[in-house]
């Protein structure tokens, strides 16, 4: 039997903000334990949420972003449960009307462009952490620590429709919010540190049957690579029980990265085990028309329309890898800058592509340096290997005269009118290389 995998993806995205979303605590990562736990995070009796504005505007940021619908009056809830390193007993979250209700994210999976809905985004209080691994007590024991400094942190939980059928979609779906959320400004994007935590459910169903089948839930991908592994695995390991004569039960599975495989975590809980209900200390999130609309207006031009006029400077198509990757990488203005100062557009974005992978969204070459290096190639005044050794020499030093750097090198301005027509015939006999040299091929 041939099966199909469904997948759909819930994001626990953690906001860039100063202080928690229910305190004034710090959440810098990485401080020593309980040093950022105050007596709202510690959950001491008589003490009170008080919503964290910069939060709630991210959330609303994200949500424009995504074509989604604010909700003009969303509550919070209180999802109880009792773990350790959840002080209050309880978590405060969104649950009956979120904050962001639909929207939808589109990107290409190789050259396909595929559109996956989002169900909501809201908004919640992160856990703390309980500390495991070699971790000792007062006494040099082995003990369990629990480390405070998270609890509270403002986190916005994405939940994708369940559309997705491939790994290699899922892949796609996780980086392009991924890479939205830090353009967007409201995530750091740190896996490592949990800054953005992907939940991959996974379940398969034969082809051509409407309902779908039982999911797992993965929890604990902690990289956008394991998210492909993961499901890879998770949807062989449910065909084999299937074709073995066996159920799936809806469970919380665990990705182990090392052995490359999931594990039962715990037997799924119904939304009923928490027995959500109203939180009755805070108010309702009624953000007015004013503050939604400033928020529209400030946000940045998204990924996708930044493609589009990269691709209107300089002839590229949006999907060209150079394209693609220097939007990435927030390195458009660079490359538009580089053109301001002169310099030839299409080598602009290629020399940029080839030569700042590492150097951030603003290069310390100085633009009008490059520009006029990509206006001496241009011009036959270097050869194209010649002008790679000057840019390599001006991403070293951070910049410098190029025309002084050609002359120092000893790199003589050649004939033009014959270089040009040996090259112009090269060209005629092959676009399709040419097209592969500009984009870094030095074979051809
Ligand atoms: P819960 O909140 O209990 O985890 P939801 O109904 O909110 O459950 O679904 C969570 C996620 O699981 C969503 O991203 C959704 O797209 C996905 N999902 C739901 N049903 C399936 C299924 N049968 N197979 C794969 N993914 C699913
Ligand atoms: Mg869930």
């Amino acid at each position: 039997m041939t099966y199909e995998i469904v997948i759909g993806l819930e994001t626990h995205t953690q906001l860039l903000t100063q202080t928690k979303i229910f305190s004034g605590s710090s959440t810098r990562y990485g401080a020593q334990p309980n040093t950022q736990a105050n007596e709202v995070d510690m959950a001491l009796p008589g003490t009170l949420p008080v919503m964290n504005r910069a939060a709630v505007e991210h959330a609303i940021r994200f949500g424009l972003a995504v074509g989604a619908t604010i909700a003009p009056r969303s509550i919070f809830a209180r999802k109880n449960y009792f773990y350790p390193d959840l002080p209050k007993n309880y978590q405060i979250s969104q649950y009956e009307i979120p904050v962001v209700l639909g929207g939808s994210l589109t990107f290409f999976v190789g050259d396909k462009e595929t559109t996956i809905n989002l169900t909501r985004a809201h908004l919640e209080e992160d856990a703390g952490k309980s500390l495991h691994d070699n971790y000792t007590g007062p006494h040099g024991e082995l003990s369990t620590g629990i480390d405070l400094n998270r609890t509270g942190t403002p986190l916005l939980e994405i939940v994708s429709e369940p559309e997705m059928r491939s790994a290699a979609e899922a892949v796609a779906y996780a980086k392009t919010l991924h890479s939205l959320v830090m353009w967007l400004g409201i995530c750091d994007g740190n896996m490592q540190e949990g800054s953005f935590r992907v939940d991959v459910n996974v379940s398969v169903r034969p082809v051509g049957q409407k309902e779908f089948g039982t999911r797992a839930e993965i929890k604990n991908v902690n990289s956008i690579r394991a998210v492909g592994k993961a499901i890879d695995y998770e949807a062989r390991r449910q065909i084999d029980v299937l074709e073995s004569g066996g159920i799936i039960r809806q469970e919380t599975r665990h990705w182990d990265d090392g052995e490359g495989r999931t594990h039962t975590l715990r037997t799924k809980e119904d939304a009923d085990d928490y027995r959500y209900f109203p939180e009755p200390d805070l108010v309702p999130l009624a953000p007015s028309d004013e503050w939604v609309q400033a928020v529209r207006d400030n946000l940045p031009m998204l990924p996708a329309a930044r493609r589009t006029a990269l691709s209107a400077l300089t002839g590229y198509d949006t999907q060209s890898e150079a394209i693609i990757v220097v939007v990435e990488r927030g390195q458009h203005d660079y490359v538009q800058s580089v053109v301001d100062a002169g310099g030839d557009a299409v080598r602009a974005l290629i020399y940029v592509q080839q030569a700042f992978a590492d150097a951030g969204s603003v290069p310390a070459v100085p633009a009008a340096d490059l520009a006029s290096l990509t206006v001496l190639e241009r011009d036959g005044k270097l050869s194209a290997t010649q002008a790679k050794t000057l840019l390599a020499d001006l991403v070293e030093n951070g910049g410098g005269d190029a025309v002084a750097m050609a002359a120092a090198k000893g790199f003589e301005a050649m004939d033009n009118s014959a270089v040009e027509t040996m090259v112009d015939e090269a060209i005629a006999a092959d676009p399709g290389e040419w097209e592969k040299y500009l984009a870094g091929d030095e074979k051809a």
